[in-house]
C-alpha cells in the first residue's frame, strides 16, 4: 500500500512569559493509506496539537511533514488550500465546532463550496450533501435541522459527514467521541470504521483512552509530555507494553468480565513542566521504576522487537503481561 504520512523530528514550541513549552517534541512516524494510527496520552500530552500540526491547523517549530511521498512543510496559500482538500480533521466537541446558523445541509456545502467541487454546479453539489448525509446515517428530512435541534450522536455524524464533503484521504480524528454517551461512542466508532473500510481512509485517532482505540486502530503512538515514548501494533500493546507510562494507562482499563480485576497503578508524583524541560525522562518524577539516569539522560526511542518501539531506559527487561 505504501506511505501516505510521513512524519520527521516534528516540533511545535510555544512562547510563554516562563520559556518555551515544548508541546511536541520531535515526533517520528510513518502511516500506511488505509491505516490508522491511535494516539493516546493524558490530557496536555501534545496529541492534539500532533494533529493540528499535521493538517496545517498551526506551524511547527521544525521537523517535515511528507504527505504522499511530497514534502508538504511549507506550503504556498494555494498548495494549502488544495492539501485541505485531501486533509480533514474531526473535532472533538460537535456542538461548538459547527456553525450554529448553519442548517446540517449548509454545513456540509459549505467546504464544497469553498473549494469550488463539481465546477460550482449546485445540483450536483445538493445531491452529493444527500450522498454523504446517507453515509453517515444522517435522515433526509433533518437536511434543515440547526445542531442544536439535534443529539451529540447527530451532531457529531455531522461533523464527519463535513470531514468528507471533500473525499479526502486522510482524517485526523480528534477525541471524535469523548464527549458521547457510551451508548452512542460504539455507534459512531462502527460508523467510522465503515467508512474507512468504504472509501479507503487514513485515521489517525487521538484519544486519552486506550480502550477506545484498542479495536480501531492498526498500530499504537503513546505520548507523554510532548514525546512518543512507545509506538507498537494495536494488538501488541495489550500483550508486551514495555514503558511504564503505558502500563499506567493500560492499568486503569476495567475488565469486561465478572470477578476480574486488574491492579491498578496509580501514579505519584509531580508532572514535569514542559516549558524549558529538563534532561532526562520526562517521566522519572512518576515513574515506579526510575533510576539515577533517567533524570540524567532522555532514552531514544528503541525498535525491541519488529514493530515495537519504547523509549525508556528498561526497554530490555521487557515484560510480558497477558491482560
Ligand atoms: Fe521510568 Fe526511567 Fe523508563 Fe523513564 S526511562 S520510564 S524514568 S524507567
Amino acid at each position: 500500500m505504501g506511505a501516505l504520512l510521513e512524519i520527521k523530528d516534528l516540533k511545535k514550541y510555544f512562547k510563554t512569559p516562563r520559556g518555551l513549552l515544548h508541546a511536541v517534541d520531535g515526533i517520528n512516524f510513518t502511516l500506511d493509506r488505509g491505516k490508522t494510527l491511535g494516539v493516546v496520552g493524558e490530557s496536555g500530552c501534545g496529541k492534539s496539537t500532533l494533529g493540528r500540526l499535521i493538517v496545517h491547523l498551526i506551524e511547527p517549530t521544525g521537523g517535515r511533514i511528507f504527505f504522499e511521498g511530497r514534502d508538504c512543510t511549507d506550503l504556498s496559500r494555494q498548495a494549502l488550500l488544495e492539501s485541505r482538500r485531501k486533509m480533514q480533521m474531526i473535532f472533538q466537541d460537535p456542538f461548538s465546532s459547527l456553525n450554529p446558523r448553519m442548517t446540517v445541509k449548509e454545513t456540509i456545502l459549505e467546504p464544497m463550496i469553498i473549494h469550488g467541487m463539481f465546477g460550482g454546479n449546485q445540483s450536483e453539489q445538493a445531491l452529493r450533501v444527500r450522498e454523504i448525509m446517507d453515509a453517515v446515517g444522517l435522515a433526509e428530512n433533518l437536511a434543515d435541522s440547526y445542531p442544536h435541534e439535534l443529539d451529540g450522536g447527530r451532531r457529531q455524524r455531522i461533523g464527519i459527514a463535513r470531514a468528507l464533503a471533500l473525499e479526502p484521504k486522510f482524517i485526523v480524528c480528534d477525541e471524535p467521541v469523548s464527549a458521547l454517551d457510551v451508548s452512542i461512542q460504539a455507534q459512531i466508532l462502527n460508523l467510522m470504521q465503515d467508512i474507512q473500510n468504504e472509501r479507503g481512509l487514513t485515521y489517525i485517532f487521538i484519544t486519552h483512552d486506550l480502550s477506545v482505540v484498542k479495536h480501531i486502530s492498526d498500530d499504537i503512538c503513546v505520548m507523554y509530555l510532548g514525546n512518543m515514548v512507545e509506538k507498537c501494533p494495536a494488538g501488541e500493546i495489550f500483550k508486551t507494553h514495555c514503558h511504564p507510562y503505558t502500563r499506567a494507562l493500560l492499568s486503569a482499563i476495567p475488565i469486561a468480565k465478572a470477578g476480574a480485576r486488574r491492579e491498578r497503578i496509580l501514579l505519584k508524583g509531580e508532572i514535569s513542566s514542559p516549558i524549558e524541560p529538563k534532561p532526562g525522562c520526562r517521566f522519572a518524577p512518576r515513574c515506579l521504576e526510575a533510576r539515577q539516569d533517567c533524570s540524567e539522560t532522555q532514552p531514544d526511542l528503541m525498535e525491541i522487537s519488529p514493530g515495537h518501539m519504547v523509549a525508556c531506559h528498561l526497554y530490555s527487561k521487557c515484560k510480558s503481561n497477558k491482560t
